[in-house]
């Protein structure tokens, strides 16, 4: 990393001073983060070769709310973004169609964060999900994301954290007491499709050593089959996957199954960066949607090859 970019007013955070040693990068202080991360012009694929850090401070709302379709079990669901991007490069993933940069934003007011995920938090169970732009634990070298969040969600039994990611990073949850209401939460496809389509990403073979070791030492376990990638022959790669996955993780917190699915504006904006993916191509529109003509069809196949105990579909 070349370049740190940090608002003015968190030059002195710790957290930027630490930063700034473990990368040794050359700090340029900026006043507001958008200056750098939507600035016209940018093309999400250029920036991705070289992508710098931001550090930033989120201002207004910092919690949103979920539709129902996406729960894994709870009856309120909130997501929160502690970071923007990710250093990974899925030739499936949504954020090179929803940002102009491929920058990557890290929000130090953890503080703020945490205030507002107890406004929503009742007696009754609440889903909190970290994962939603960016991957919750490939960049906790930086983010510390886990030393900051785990200590709070671990004294408030009813707010469940979900960490969804593909990362192997996980010595830090080896090294704490598993918390009941955390739920580490992989995204995995079968090795053909994550060979061919998940770019930098850890494999799927270190993907399963890593939940294993989190399994053996407690943690829950949430698996992801989101989004089901449609390939010729998808039924022969997703038969046997399930299976071995399933015997691996024979009890998992949760199961979801997505598909492919992109908002028009996000699907034109990946066309124009990205003009010559053959995934795209294969989408075709349907109720204000692009997705893969065969959704339904492999919806249906994979389904009926999960346990339905705990089996969530995000529509
Ligand atoms: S891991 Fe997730 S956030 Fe990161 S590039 Fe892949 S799909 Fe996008």
């Amino acid at each position: 990393m070349r370049f740190l970019y940090v608002e003015e007013p968190l030059l002195n955070h710790p957290k930027t001073e630490a930063i700034h040693k473990q990368t040794g990068a050359t700090i340029i202080p900026i006043e507001r983060y958008g200056e750098i991360f939507n600035r016209h012009g940018s093309h999400f694929r250029l920036q991705k070769k070289q992508a710098a850090l931001i550090l930033a401070e989120k201002k207004g709302k910092r919690v949103y709310e979920i539709p129902p379709s996406y729960t894994i079990g709870a009856k309120h669901n909130y997501y929160f973004s502690h970071l923007l991007n990710c250093p990974y490069d899925c030739r499936y993933c949504f954020l090179q169609g929803m940002y102009r940069s491929a920058h990557y934003v890290l929000f130090l007011n953890a503080q703020d964060f945490m205030q507002e995920i107890d406004e929503k938090i009742t007696d009754e169970k609440t889903t909190f999900f970290s994962g939603y732009d960016g991957d919750s634990l490939a960049l906790e070298r930086y983010s510390g994301f886990l030393e900051t969040y785990l200590p709070f969600f671990a004294v408030r039994p009813t707010a469940e954290l979900e960490l969804r990611t593909k990362s192997h990073n996980i010595q830090f949850l080896l090294e704490q007491d598993p918390i009941p209401n955390v739920v580490i939460a992989y995204t995995l496809s079968p090795d053909p499709i994550a060979q061919a389509f998940e770019t930098k990403a850890p494999s799927l073979k270190q993907r399963l050593k890593a939940i294993a070791k989190l399994q053996d030492k407690g943690w829950q376990i949430g698996l992801r089959f989101d989004p089901l990638i449609y390939v010729k022959n998808y039924q022969e790669y997703y038969a046997t996957f399930f299976e071995d996955v399933l015997s691996l993780v024979p009890h998992p917190h949760s199961i979801t199954l997505g598909a492919f699915r992109l908002p028009p504006s996000t699907f034109k904006e990946m066309e124009r960066v990205k003009p010559k993916e053959p995934l795209l191509a294969m989408c075709q529109e349907k109720e204000n949607m692009l997705a893969f003509a065969k959704e339904e069809e492999m919806l249906t196949f994979c389904r009926k090859r999960l346990p339905q105990e705990r089996l969530y579909i995000c529509a």
